[in-house]
């Protein structure tokens, strides 16, 4: 095990929980992060958040130090890609002209924002995903009187608060007939924006952006679908992320538009040295349906099962429920386990500052979203993780169905 060497492709969270969950289970061998930002890991939740409403420095997001790193034996390298891998020869060709060697390698190499408007105005026109798109954004919205997000997601409903605390004009536009579509039944996901709407900020759905007003290269306008022109001197575009694994693609790893898929166990499918954590990739549940879950703790999870894995050559499983919280507009929201494949949706109180909504699946509990209940939060992951039959939780049996 001491000859072993992990490469970790990719250094942010996913990484950086990787290696030090390795180092916790006993690993010994050698362990190197290759990331092609310029900074140790940092921490992405801050930036939709403080980052863009304080005067938050690099610092203070930072994950771990190089030097922390470098006690704990795990080297970091940064302002380096990884361009390619032979998964055969096991090794990776970097852009500062290095190959490295590697016994396993873990890919952890997240995301980047869609950006689906090539033709976007060069100034005024963001994505957010990078310390450096935070604090260009931050800079942008000290100054902005209309602030327009596209896409009513978490992240996008975050910038939207974060704007609207600065004094801005704000409206969020989704394209779709109701927000928070991907992670929420309509119902729910109607209660959770509320808190927007109370705000001040103007949500509008069923709302296509088709393009935008400029002048010379500078943003002026939001252009609809239906001939409607927004004013706007910021507009954010938060539609979703695609996957970082065009590097992997080409060595026949399986990837889809999902991401590298890996089973439960975190191992890429049918590849006995390859590893997916984090952003990057969708693993398989108990249903055998692969998912990516673009969430904090759920990467921490992910990295303990594939530590473990490596470093006792076991076959262990995540059994944790995804969990997320979105920190918006005073109140803190937390999303647990799976929605969207419920058959049943029960809402103990539409009152968006004390939402309870849960989700079932033939009697079992699936899923939650709650509003600024934190001890309930922990209760609803342990018996979503267990599948616990409905019947046997208290705030089910005290609910209208
Ligand atoms: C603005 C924002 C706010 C968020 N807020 C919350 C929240 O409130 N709650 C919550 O639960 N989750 C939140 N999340 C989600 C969570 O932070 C992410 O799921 C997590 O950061 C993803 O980590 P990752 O390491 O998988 O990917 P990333 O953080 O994207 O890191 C991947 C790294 O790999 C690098 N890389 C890419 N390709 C290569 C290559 N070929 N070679 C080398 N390096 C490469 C990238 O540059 C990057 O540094 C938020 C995310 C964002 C962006």
């Amino acid at each position: 095990m001491s000859g072993d060497r992990v490469l970790i492709a990719g250094a942010s969270l996913a990484g950086l929980r990787t290696a030090q969950a390795l180092r916790r289970t006993g690993f010994s061998g050698s362990i190197t992060m290759v990331g092609k930002e310029l900074h140790a890991p940092y921490d992405r939740p801050p930036l939709s958040k403080e980052v863009l409403t304080k005067d938050v420095s690099a610092s203070q997001v930072i994950l771990c130090s190089t030097d922390d790193l470098r006690g704990q034996g795990i080297d970091l390298i940064t302002g380096v890609e990884i361009t390619d891998v032979d998964l055969s020869d096991r090794t990776v060709t970097c852009s500062d002209g290095n190959s490295r060697g590697f016994t396993e390698l873990v890919a952890a190499t997240g995301a980047r924002p869609h950006q689906p408007f090539a033709d976007a105005p060069r100034t005024g026109v963001f994505t957010l995903r990078t310390l450096q798109d935070a604090l260009s954004l931050r800079s942008a919205l000290a100054k902005a009187h209309n602030v327009v997000i596209i896409g009513a997601g978490f992240i996008g409903l975050e910038i939207a608060s974060a704007a609207r605390s600065l004094g801005g004009h704000v409206t969020v536009l989704e394209a779709a007939p109701a927000p928070l579509a991907r992670s929420l039944p309509t119902a729910v996901a109607r209660a959770v924006t509320s808190l927007a709407t109370r705000s001040g900020v103007d949500v509008r759905c069923d709302a296509k952006v088709i393009g935008f007003t400029r002048q010379v290269d500078e943003l002026r306008g939001v252009c609809l679908a239906d001939g409607t022109v927004l004013a706007a001197d910021v507009a954010v575009v938060g539609v979703g992320v695609q996957p970082c694994v065009g590097w992997l693609e080409a060595a026949g790893a399986p990837v889809d538009r999902m991401g590298l898929l890996c089973d439960a166990t975190g191992r890429a499918l049918e590849h006995q040295h390859l590893w997916g954590v984090g952003d990057a990739c969708a693993w398989l549940g108990a249903d055998g349906i692969a998912r990516r879950h673009e969430h904090w703790t759920t990467i921490g999870d992910q990295a303990k099962v594939v530590a473990q894995n490596l470093t006792h050559r076991s076959r262990r499983q995540l059994t944790s429920a995804p969990y997320a919280w979105s920190d918006q507009f005073g109140h803190k929201i937390h999303i647990i386990g799976e929605a969207n494949d419920a058959d049943e949706v029960r809402i103990l109180s539409r009152e968006p500052t004390t939402l309870t909504a849960m989700f079932a699946r033939q009697g079992h509990l699936t899923g939650a979203c709650i509003v600024d209940q934190a001890p309930l939060a922990l209760k609803l992951r342990r018996w979503i993780a267990s599948s616990t039959p409905v019947c046997d939780i208290p705030p089910w049996q005290h609910s209208a169905a």
